[in-house]
């Protein structure tokens, strides 16, 4: 592990696994990882705008690979999809999130609503509503605990079968977050074919907020459709306070960024809440 400080690491990144060799090292290890533990579930908290409830944090996968150090999801969730592991990582990570509620919640915490990441392939060759509504009644959890974060590219697919899970997953009680919108195929016509609770905006429109009044106008014009529709708005990769401001003035509902707070490790984030609870 090339640590560089205490929460400090240096990424793994794409341009080093282009040698295939190493590539194929990888997804023979990753197949390991899972046994050895080496995957862990960190989180960033979101910050609520408006009423201070409801949302509270995305889960966000970190690999500590014992010889590479940290590899970052960026590279090694498209791996996951592409040979087929995402569907364990993902049941590892819903599993994960789950049990440290309950552990929040045993040592008296209030239980924060967690937002899960999941992929396009996981609806594809999976049936994840029903295991996600398996989890749920394993570990007597509440379904309002959960969000799960969906991306645009899932909404392109399958229709009629991504619709039919999404409402199963909704009329069980889990919200569903339309994640990274603004980029890729966005199609507004998305937003009133699927049901959906939240709408985030991308870091990649909120970075120019401030400087740009083009992507201000953006952002200005996705909150204030997104609540004629009936959905909150979270914005993503908020860096400076000034970015909050026109945010807040644009009557953004969360907000989640640097400037709040990095994705850290569990035993940090129960500080966190610990903090917030005595406030
Ligand atoms: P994402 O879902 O868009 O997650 C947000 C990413 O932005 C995270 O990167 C987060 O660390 C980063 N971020 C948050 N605030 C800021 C900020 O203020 N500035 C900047 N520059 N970046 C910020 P991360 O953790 O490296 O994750 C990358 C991507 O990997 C995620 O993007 C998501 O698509 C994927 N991913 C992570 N965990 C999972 C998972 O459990 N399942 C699936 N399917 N995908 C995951
Ligand atoms: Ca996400
Ligand atoms: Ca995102
Ligand atoms: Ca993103």
């Amino acid at each position: 592990a090339k640590g560089e400080g205490k929460n400090c690491w240096r990424f793994f990144t794409p341009s080093m696994l282009q040698a295939t060799r190493e590539r194929r090292t990888v997804i023979s290890d990753f197949t390991l990882a899972l046994k050895r533990q080496e995957f862990e579930v960190y989180y960033q908290p979101i910050l609520g705008y408006g009423r201070p409830d409801e949302l509270k944090a995305e889960a966000l996968l970190r690999w500590k690979h014992p010889q590479k150090g940290m590899i970052s999801p960026a590279v090694f969730i498209p791996l996951a999809e592409e040979v087929g592991l995402i569907h364990a990582l993902g049941d590892w990570c819903l599993k994960r999130v789950l049990q440290d509620q309950q552990k929040w919640q045993a040592e008296g915490l209030p239980c924060p609503v967690i937002a899960i990441n999941t992929s396009a392939k996981q609806f594809t060759h999976d049936d994840v509503a029903r295991k996600w509504l398996q989890a749920l009644r394993d570990s007597g959890a509440s379904s309002d605990q959960l969000v799960m974060e969906i991306t645009e590219s899932l909404l392109l697919q399958r229709q009629t079968e991504v619709l039919s899970q999404l409402r199963t997953l909704r009329e069980a009680g889990i919200r569903i977050a339309l994640d990274d919108f603004g980029t890729g195929y966005s199609s507004l016509s998305y937003l009133s074919a699927f049901e959906l609770d939240y709408l985030k905006i991308d870091r990649s429109f909120v970075q120019g907020i401030v400087q740009n009044s083009k992507d201000e106008a953006v952002t200005d014009a996705i909150i204030a459709m997104a609540h004629k529709l009936g959905l909150e708005v979270v914005a993503e990769g908020v860096e400076t306070l000034e970015q909050e401001e026109v945010l807040r003035r644009q009557h953004c509902d969360f907000a989640q960024g640097y400037y709040y707070a990095r994705p850290m490790p569990e035993a940090q984030y129960r500080e966190f809440i610990q903090k917030q609870v005595k406030v």
